[in-house]
């Protein structure tokens, strides 16, 4: 028995965010399943409320074939898919994708514009050649000296591996309620910034890697309260990473859209344009001054530009009636407010047509009633 999830539009939702964004996590969960095969990619076609539908290639030139891989928790979708590939990773003994710890020392702090504070940052370990939309979770803290970097000691990796299968274990038999509480407390003092520009250059002995975090603060959130108290000479830490794919942009007519969170990622893309057609773009900001931010990224010849000044409620409205206006585009790359994200993604696959792979939608913050007192 598979029953159907009723709400297309956040099942497809999930399947383009997965197929996406998370390919190398679905190639393990299909390589659990078919620990007879070695398999070379992996895409999900459908959801049920038991389980996942997912299209398998094997290596080498067999034909694909599909598989159902059912849930093995109660919650609601992105848990049971979370948990299903945490759980692949961990009994194939891997580590959690992306759970890499890196430390960072602050070289200088500028402010770019009203509320945009650069972080300029060295690293021990090279940064990824291509960067434009490369994201680390930072830790709101800052310590006085990095720790050595040393490689793993086999016990320490043994009992890595141990807690992660706690974790696992532990999120199986907490309720939905509960696993998300504790999501929560352990994502609580951990923010997304964006890696916008990454450089290295040779230092006496030794290759010196660097690299600029643009924060775009707003009152005192505790990102915001956190990039203005770090100074010349901070340790910072990082806890993941995950790159941002942009192969569909390549050909055809695009449509960039950002907020000013997604400013760094939308600045790089931007610099590093090689499709033939001019892009549209569009970029939105609460104050006008914000907007100086693009006043050194270097634009593709004749890119159409639109900036929106709105407050961030207004994203949406805002942004589809500058989409209405715009003639036939094929693929689109945008990151803005949450909600204001989930109708714009909507309106282009179904209004629009832009479906898949085509449609990089997403939401970078949620805008929260400030918490009284
Ligand atoms: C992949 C990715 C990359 C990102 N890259 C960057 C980046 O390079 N630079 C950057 O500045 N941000 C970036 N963000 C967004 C950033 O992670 C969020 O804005 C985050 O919520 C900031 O944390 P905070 O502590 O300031 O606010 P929170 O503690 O998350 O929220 C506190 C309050 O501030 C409000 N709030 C949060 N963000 C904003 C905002 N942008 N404008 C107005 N109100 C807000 C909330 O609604 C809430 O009321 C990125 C997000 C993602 C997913």
């Amino acid at each position: 028995m598979r029953t159907p999830i009723q709400d297309h539009d956040h099942k497809t939702d999930i399947i383009d965010h997965v197929n996406q964004d998370h390919s190398e996590e679905l190639l393990t969960i299909a390589n659990a399943h078919s620990p007879d095969r070695q398999v070379h990619s992996a895409g999900i076609t459908d959801i049920y409320q038991e389980g996942i539908q997912v299209c398998i290639t094997p290596q080498g030139n067999q034909n694909a074939y599909d598989a159902f891989i059912p849930f093995e928790i109660e919650g609601d979708l992105e848990e049971k898919i979370l948990y299903s590939a945490y759980a692949a990773i961990v009994k194939q003994g891997g580590s959690l994708s992306g759970s890499r710890k890196r430390f960072f020392e602050v070289t200088a702090t500028t402010q770019l514009t009203p509320n945009f504070t650069r972080l300029t940052v060295r690293s021990a370990t090279p940064f990824p050649e291509y960067y434009p939309g490369y994201a680390f979770g930072f830790m709101l803290k800052t310590i006085k000296s990095a720790p050595k970097q040393a490689s793993e000691p086999g016990n320490i990796r043994w009992l890595q591996q141990a807690g992660n299968r706690f974790f696992i274990w532990l999120m199986k038999r907490l309720s939905s309620n509960r696993r998300q509480k504790m999501l929560t407390s352990i994502n609580k003092n951990v923010r997304l910034y964006t890696l916008r520009k990454a450089w290295q250059t040779p230092e006496d002995t030794a290759t010196v890697h660097y690299g600029q975090i643009d924060i775009f603060t707003h009152g005192d959130s505790p990102g915001s309260l956190w990039s203005g108290s770090l100074n010349t000479g901070d340790i910072v830490m990082t806890r993941s990473e995950s790159a941002d794919k942009h192969p569909h942009l390549a050909t055809g007519q695009a449509l960039l859209i950002a907020d000013e969170t997604a400013f760094p990622a939308l600045a790089a893309i931007l610099e590093h344009w090689h499709n033939p057609v001019p892009p549209y773009v569009i970029t939105l900001s609460t104050l006008p001054d914000e907007q100086n931010y693009f006043s050194d990224v270097r634009l593709p010849a004749d890119a159409q530009l639109h900036q929106i000044i709105c407050p961030a409620h207004h994203q949406a409205e805002e942004v589809l009636k500058i989409i209405a206006r715009l003639s036939r585009f094929e693929t689109v790359w945008a990151a803005m407010e949450a909600d204001a994200a989930k109708a714009v993604r909507h309106h282009l696959r179904n209004v629009r047509n832009i479906q898949g792979k085509h449609n990089h939608t997403k939401g970078y913050w949620r805008l929260r009633a400030p918490k009284a007192g």
